[in-house]
């Protein structure tokens, strides 16, 4: 199906939100992701389409997604910078299920690299549109680059507990092992466990947590190929 751009929303250094229209009946799940077609002059060998989760929330008027752009960014990613009020671009229906469970009485973790915070976002938002305080949600959100942080303030009353870790500051790249006795040390072990973030990542600590004899039916988790480090 076709939407058309609407504006660009600026999160963080590097960090911008785009918005579409959302067509009639279009209908998702908060944590969903959907592939998104933008046609653009010589495209790069990655092409014109790619996956994004949605960061906006069912309950609003718009659809938006959240990206990272880098200097030395995908052909793809500057025709998406460069994208006009009311251009077209084709959307797909959404798939997924990092979502929400039914049950509340579940603690919740979501374990966050970088970009991966979409559909956090998506989540809370919706959580705080429809003012659901039921859920018990901890998030870890780690981040090589602090000017990258997307500002969860305005989601406070939903989250339990905001952990934030400077990753450029632990030992590994994403430091299962630090990580790991963290998550022991607070109990988080028990909770159902939410990864997302760049692929590695997410191999990473579903490995590592999987070796630290966690139920791999208590791991949820959306890998963002693409991204090198969070
Ligand atoms: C289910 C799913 C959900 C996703 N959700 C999101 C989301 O919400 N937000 C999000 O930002 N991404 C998301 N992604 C990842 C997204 O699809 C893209 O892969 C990602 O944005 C990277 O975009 P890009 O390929 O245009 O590269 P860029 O972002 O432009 O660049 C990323 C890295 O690749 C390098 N690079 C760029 N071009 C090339 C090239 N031609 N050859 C080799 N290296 C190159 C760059 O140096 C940079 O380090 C998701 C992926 C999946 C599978």
């Amino acid at each position: 199906m076709t939407t058309r751009f609407i504006k660009r929303k600026k999160e963080a250094s590097n960090i911008y939100s785009y918005y579409f229209i959302k067509p009639t009946n279009f209908k998702y799940i908060a944590g969903q992701y959907l592939e998104l077609s933008l046609n653009h002059q010589n495209p790069d060998k990655r092409g014109i389409k790619r996956w994004y989760t949605l960061s906006s929330s069912p309950e609003e008027e718009y659809l938006s997604i959240t990206t990272k752009h880098t200097k030395d960014g995908s052909s793809f990613k500057k025709a998406l910078f460069d994208i006009k009020k009311d251009q077209q671009i084709k959307i797909s229906e959404c798939y997924g299920d990092f979502v929400l469970p039914k049950d509340k009485h579940k603690h919740l973790v979501f374990l966050v690299g970088g970009i991966g915070i979409t559909p956090v976002l998506s989540i809370l938002k919706t959580l705080k549109m429809s003012n659901d305080q039921g859920y018990i949600i901890d998030i870890i959100y780690l981040l090589s680059n602090l000017d990258e942080l997307v500002d969860l303030s305005p989601y406070h009353d939903f989250i339990n507990k905001l952990t934030i870790i400077d990753t450029s500051k632990l030992n590994s790249l994403y430091s299962s092992k630090e990580l790991i006795k963290y998550l022991n040390d607070h109990h988080i072990l028990n909770y159902l466990i939410y990864l997302s973030g760049p692929e590695k990542m997410i191999d990473t600590l579903t490995n590592d947590l999987i070796a630290n004899k966690i139920d791999k039916n208590k791991i949820i988790s959306d890998y963002f190929e693409g991204y090198n480090q969070v």
